[in-house]
């Protein structure tokens, strides 16, 4: 019996990052981490001091037990003992965790951190400006509210006179000289709640993805010279496809946010898994063969945030 191979993970985030090893770290500088105080009822202040009012950056990881004054910055970051032969970092979503084995006494560890420090801020600056992204992509559902569909802007318009149809997507001619306006006409009354217009763009965009998918994986299963068998739309998780050896291809339905180029990649992508299993030079070098810019596009759909649905 042949078994099914789970063959493709394809993560919505880049994987935390991890700093670029280092063989001899730099001797330790002056400056020392310190434990975080626990806060406590001081004596109180009655003049701020102007270091106070202007706040050097700080990046605080939630399960912080420790921190470190890293030029400018002050980094709260969770400190881990971990069976390791190393000092690790990583600075994921929600912040820096370092750690250490048992036998490395806290003064090295606070030295390994400060000749990190260039790399530590880099990534935590990034991690802050994606999220800022984010935020500021957060969709207000309501009349007029927009959403990015195959990478172009699509205005939701309340018209209960769709009522029966659902969804329909409109193209005005040009709202602005070379510019198309994309409307999706919803069929809800002017009352409709938050929950409710989500819920109604979300199924049009499902049905959305269930036709443009099918299509491509045609087109690039042919190319290719391979066979897919099934197309499942995904939602949950963190993974933007994943191929099985039986044919079935899993895509999640977000991707109909991005332009059909990025939507290419990863279609071409699961199908090359059929061919090849792994991510070894000859997947990509098959990938290559009916997307030549994927890496190009694989940079695309992890730099671009998508708002929160
Ligand atoms: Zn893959």
């Amino acid at each position: 019996m042949h078994p099914l191979l789970q063959l493709a993970f394809d993560f919505f985030d880049p994987p935390a990052a991890q700093p670029p090893k280092t063989r001899t770290p730099p001797p330790a500088p002056p400056r020392r981490s310190r434990p975080v105080a626990p806060p406590t009822a001081g004596p109180v202040v009655p003049q701020p001091r102007l270091d106070q009012i202007l706040e050097p950056a700080a990046f605080r990881h939630p399960r912080a037990n420790r921190e470190a004054a890293l030029g400018a910055s002050v980094v709260a970051f969770e400190f881990k003992r971990a069976r390791r032969r190393n000092i690790g970092f990583m600075v994921g979503p929600e912040g820096l965790v370092v750690s250490a084995p048992n036998w490395v006494p806290l003064s090295e560890v606070d030295a390994a951190v400060q000749s990190k420090a260039p790399w530590i801020l880099k990534k935590l600056g990034d991690a802050s400006d994606r999220r800022r992204r984010m935020d500021e992509a957060r969709i207000e559902w309501r009349d007029g509210a927009s959403f990015p569909f195959l990478g172009e802007n699509v205005i939701v318009v309340l018209d209960p006179r769709h009522a029966s149809a659902g969804a329909v997507l409109n193209t005005a001619g040009e709202a602005l000289p070379g510019v198309a306006r994309h409307m999706l006409h919803v069929g809800l009354p002017h009352t409709a709640s938050e929950a409710q217009i989500r819920d109604a763009v979300q199924a049009w965009l499902m049905r959305q993805a269930t036709r443009i998918f099918t299509e491509r994986l045609d087109h690039f299963a042919a190319q290719l010279g391979v066979r897919w068998t099934r197309l499942l739309l995904s939602n949950a998780g963190t993974r933007w496809g994943t191929a099985h050896s039986d044919g079935r291809i899993r895509l999640h339905w977000r991707l109909v946010h991005f332009r059909m180029a990025v939507i290419d990649y990863v279609v071409a992508h699961e199908l090359s898994h059929l061919r090849v299993m792994d991510h070894s030079p000859r997947f990509w070098e098959t990938v290559a063969t009916v997307v030549p810019d994927y890496a190009r596009l694989r940079g695309q759909l992890r730099e671009e945030p998508l708002p929160p649905w």
